[in-house]
């Protein structure tokens, strides 16, 4: 058995109490936490190996719940247009020339880039989902991962088998790795192909992934393809009878909102790309009175442009309260819950991640607190929203593993990542 013990943090747990802990220890045995509290309340094994944690803030680590991590290569290639022509004209043109190779890359640096943040976990959709997963593997982090289905495209068929045979084979595997059926959209898929997904997805007990009601004309996209209503179209499916996770979610009406709450429907509020694209803001205070708590996501690099998931936690505190004029939308410590909590409920994976408390899976995060823009301290939980980034994160343990120590990554050779993805992305530009 392997122990590790942080010494003497503030624990933010994001339990149940929102207890915010200082001088707090935490003993991680193997893959799990074994206790929290006072070093004086619990054996402490003789061959631990101990982490300062004074002056340093612990959270759980943080979970990016939608991205496209290869879209890294993508990252200042389109900028600047409205998400129907950034689609068609900049982003469709290079995937159809990117390969598994390319995926890979551009994933690792995508992990590079999260790990660095204090993300571990990361709900990933796009393409060649094997190359995606040995990336997860050999990098050490989580990660739900789908191949994007797009119903529309010839090859429709054959990316359903693979993505069948991908979470077969990780259906009971005791991995980081969750697998889950990736529909990209309802109107980029039928309502038949729909029902080939619900239908696998319900056979093997997993989960769906996909963007829904992102832009104020998708809703009207979706009829023209589908002669139906976004939820009458989940409904007809199946896919309704199966956890969702729905990124962007912008555009529900209030009847909508209902019917996701009545079903295992989890919306993940994306702020810097749906501002970058123009694509509105998310009624998150509406989720909130609906008693439905969302996750929190980038997107893909190419409309956010980073994976920074402070960021996207203080822009999600930000943008509610000028949309509303009110000052109380969304707090400090709501927008962290969405990072933590809220993210590990739309990956299903909330029995083990998402919270600092003994039993769950040891993936938490160290911020270094002893910076002139974190001082003073009188709040831990604003100060990591309203003035921390993601540059602040020292140390990174995911399933027990540190995965970041003092800023270095132990696992990954950030220098070379970082030079094989711009080599791959120079290459892929030139492809097209
Ligand atoms: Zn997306």
């Amino acid at each position: 058995m392997t122990h590790i013990l942080v010494k003497g943090a503030i624990v933010v747990a994001m339990d149940d109490q929102k207890r915010v802990i200082p001088n707090c220890d935490v003993l991680i045995e193997d893959d799990r936490i074994k206790a929290v509290g006072n070093t004086g309340n619990f054996n402490v094994p003789p061959d631990v190996e101990e982490i300062d944690g004074s002056r340093k803030a612990v959270l759980p680590g943080l979970i990016n719940g939608h991205t496209h991590a290869a879209m890294t290569l993508f990252r200042g290639y389109a900028d600047d247009l409205a998400l129907d022509e950034w689609l068609k004209t900049k982003i469709w043109p290079l995937e159809a020339m990117i390969n598994a190779d390319d995926v890979y890359w551009g994933t690792m640096l995508a992990i590079v880039e999260m790990l660095k943040g204090g993300t571990t976990c990361f709900a990933d959709m796009y393409f060649y989902a094997d190359d995606i997963a040995r990336a997860v593997d050999e990098s050490g982090i989580r990660a739900s991962i789908c191949g994007a289905l797009l119903g529309t495209l010839p090859t429709a068929g054959k990316d359903l088998e693979d993505a069948i045979r991908f979470v077969k084979e990780y259906k009971n595997k005791d991995s980081r790795i969750t697998a889950v059926f990736g529909p990209h959209a309802l109107y980029t898929c039928t309502i038949d192909h729909l029902k080939k997904i619900a239908a696998s997805a319900k056979e093997l007990g997993a989960r769906v992934h996909l963007h829904l009601l992102e832009t104020k004309n998708e809703r009207q996209d979706i009829v023209a393809l589908n002669g139906k209503q976004p939820f009458e179209v989940l409904s007809e499916s199946g896919l309704l009878e199966v956890p969702i996770l729905a990124a962007h979610s912008i555009y529900l009406t209030e009847e909508e909102l209902e019917i996701a709450k009545a079903h295992d429907l989890t919306p993940v509020h994306t702020p810097g790309s749906n501002l970058k694209l123009a694509s509105g803001i998310a009624p998150v205070w509406r989720y909130d009175e609906a008693g439905i708590t969302a996750g929190l996501g980038t997107d893909g690099a190419a409309s956010n442009n980073n994976l920074d998931m402070f960021e996207e936690a203080r822009l999600a505190a930000l943008i509610h309260k000028v949309d509303r004029f009110d000052p109380t939308l969304v707090s400090a410590h709501e927008a962290l819950e969405m990072a933590t909590r809220g993210g590990a409920k739309a990956l299903g994976l909330d029995d083990r991640i998402g919270r600092i408390e003994e039993g769950m899976k040891a993936d938490l995060i160290m911020i270094d607190l002893d910076k002139p823009h974190l001082t003073p301290l009188h709040d831990v939980e604003a100060n990591l929203v309203y003035s921390a980034s993601a540059a602040d994160v020292s140390d990174v343990i995911v399933d027990g593993k540190v995965l970041m120590r003092n800023r270095e990554l132990t696992t990954i050779d950030e220098e070379a990542v970082m030079r094989k993805a711009a080599e791959v992305a120079k290459d892929l530009v030139k492809r097209n």
